[in-house]
């Protein structure tokens, strides 16, 4: 296992593993790593030679008095873990090393990131695009690996690929769960007390409606509105969004025609949870 901090550092280094042949995977991530994260670095290391796993807490990404400053941090317990999920490559940059003084450049994709979570978070997909763009270009993989837990980025950045002719395969897995279901996300450590409990029910949205759907229920109305009513019995709780939308262009549908994502955000107490499904 190798930690590179530089930015030049990563990129000789994945000059070599280019020069000899071999195919780089990254996994980009904030660390303070879970079962969720580990899930995409084994596929990595299924589909390429050389597996690099970024861990930067990306500022830019934050809006102002989101939780930037008590973000959950463990860079040994990571590498630890990291090393077992076949890891070969921990980039870990500081702040200045990605944002060094003189930056000024953003990368933006305008359409699909103007729902669901791009509401409520107006600077998150910029800082987001903006930083893998430039993970991409330290790291030069062949393919990189996110998580459908996060499932609008992932639409964006495999629209910024496309769009920017990057040449990187985008690899999507699937949400990985607790045993009672709740999506696993390093947030989750805030949880306390009830809150942990309450916080199921992102999940059991998502049973309630793919129960509805296959019963033969098409309104997406209706199937809003027994999800909201669903979380509403759950303290400690506030919707931020329950959208049914078109899984590409995140555009809302009113009737469920074809496959539909199921996307949902939602506070417990003072944590922010996101979860998906696709109905259909
Ligand atoms: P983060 O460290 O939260 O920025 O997440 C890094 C990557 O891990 C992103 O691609 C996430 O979508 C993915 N990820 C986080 N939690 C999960 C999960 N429960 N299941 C699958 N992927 C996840």
């Amino acid at each position: 296992m190798r930690i590179i901090e530089s930015v030049s550092g990563m990129q000789s280094a994945a000059d070599g593993f280019r020069a000899s042949g071999r195919s780089i995977g990254l996994v980009p991530t904030m660390g303070y790593l879970h079962e969720g994260h580990l899930e995409l670095m084994r596929t990595a290391a299924q589909q390429s030679d050389v597996v690099v796993a970024s861990i930067f807490v990306n500022p830019t990404q934050f809006g102002p008095g989101e939780d930037l400053e008590q973000y959950p941090r463990d860079f040994d317990g990571d590498v630890q873990k990291a090393g077992k999920a076949g890891v070969d490559v921990i980039f870990s940059p500081s702040g200045e090393e990605m944002y060094p003084k003189g930056f000024q450049t953003k990368v933006r994709v305008e359409r699909v990131t103007k729902h669901l979570c791009g509401i409520f978070r107006p600077v998150h997909f910029e800082g987001v695009t903006t930083v893998v763009c430039k993970l991409f270009n330290c790291v030069k993989p062949d393919l990189a690996v996110f998580g459908e837990k996060d499932f609008q980025q992932l639409v964006v950045i495999e629209r910024m690929t496309v769009d920017l002719n990057m040449n990187i395969r985008i690899v999507g897995v699937p949400v990985q769960r607790e045993p009672d279901g709740l999506a696993m996300s390093s947030r989750n450590s805030y949880l306390i007390g009830q809150e942990r409990h309450s916080a199921l029910c992102l999940f059991k949205s998502l049973q309630l409606a793919k129960r509805l759907y296959s019963r033969g229920e098409r309104n997406a109305r209706t199937i809003r509105d027994a999800v909201i009513d669903l979380i509403a019995s759950h303290p400690f709780t506030s919707v931020d969004y329950v959208t049914l939308c078109d899984p590409v262009s995140l555009e809302d549908v009113e009737v469920l025609e074809r496959k539909t994502l199921l996307a949902l955000a939602v506070n417990v107490g003072r944590t922010r949870l996101i979860d998906n499904c696709i109905l259909g």
